[in-house]
């Protein structure tokens, strides 16, 4: 940026001089893409279900007017394409709310395991249509940390439903919760969700948490998968001053780890 700006000289006038600042635009530059693609890729989901439920509205004013039997099908779909589109905004806004709060960090004590019993559950149904047995092991005693239930629920909601979702249907998914030190020497909790289906093959796992990545776009899809599920986990794990790992080995299946920092019990803080 030029400007020019009057400079005092030594017999009391002005005199004219340059005053160049440099700005480095490389990381603006690309939050500016970032959102740019964000809002591109926002649009494109929503519109293909809209589309489709113009395209049924047209059908349904036309050819298939008197057709009771299509009409039936055709408004099944148009069902499913309207949840489909109810949920991407769900999680549009469950984003974009955790990513305006990300200065403030949740702080309320809570047990987590309470939380992932309702998480399981509440999942109960997608495990029986998916035919998958959900062993859970979790310790007697409450596991603390500080945070916030919403969010945890949500986190802990994404990550078995995924294991469900993509896990072998008919097979088994295993939950549980451990206590480990950290190479830092920390003491944490860490939520282990595992399943033993198809696995994630490596050149894909750096990218599965951002937002709209999906290893399979039509699986995904035909999941009622909106991509947003893991961007949303990273973000709140990562407000939780957690860390989220990511294994899998290709027909085996897939782990994923949320380890937060572990907090005193309330008697003791
Ligand atoms: P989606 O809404 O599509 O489920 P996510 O962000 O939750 O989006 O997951 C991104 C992609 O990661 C999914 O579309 C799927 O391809 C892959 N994925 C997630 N969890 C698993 C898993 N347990 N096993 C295999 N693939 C998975």
């Amino acid at each position: 940026v030029i400007i020019p700006v009057p400079v005092p000289t030594m017999f009391g006038g002005t005199d004219k001089c340059m005053l160049m600042t440099f700005h480095d635009q490389t990381p603006l530059r690309r939050v500016e893409e970032m959102r740019a693609d964000f809002v591109a890729n926002a649009s494109h989901e929503l519109r293909t279900p809209l589309a489709a439920l113009s395209g049924f509205i047209d059908t349904l004013q036309g050819p298939a007017r008197d057709d009771p039997k299509a009409r039936e099908r055709f408004l099944g779909i148009m069902h499913s394409q309207a949840t489909r589109m109810a949920r991407l905004i769900d999680d549009l806004l469950s984003l974009s709310r955790v990513e305006l709060s990300a200065h403030v960090r949740p702080d309320t004590l809570v047990d987590i395991v309470p939380i992932i019993r309702q998480v399981v559950d509440g999942l109960e149904p997608l495990a029986g249509e998916r035919q998958v047995e959900v062993n859970v092991d979790l310790p007697e005693t409450p596991a603390w940390i500080a945070g916030d239930r919403e969010e945890l629920m949500r986190l802990f909601e994404n990550l078995v439903e995924n294991a469900l979702k993509y896990g072998a249907a008919g097979g088994k998914v295993n939950v549980s919760l451990v206590a480990a030190t950290s190479s830092e020497g920390q003491l944490e909790l860490r939520v282990l969700v595992r399943d033993f289906g198809p696995g994630i093959a490596p050149e894909h796992l750096p990218r599965l948490t951002e937002r709209f990545y999906r290893v399979d776009v039509g699986d995904s899809r035909a999941q009622g998968g909106t991509g947003l599920g893991l961007s949303l986990v990273k973000h709140i794990v990562n407000r939780h001053r957690g860390r989220l790992l990511i294994e899998s080995v290709l027909k085996q299946g897939a782990t994923f780890t949320a380890c937060f920092p572990q907090a005193r019990p309330p008697s003791l803080s």
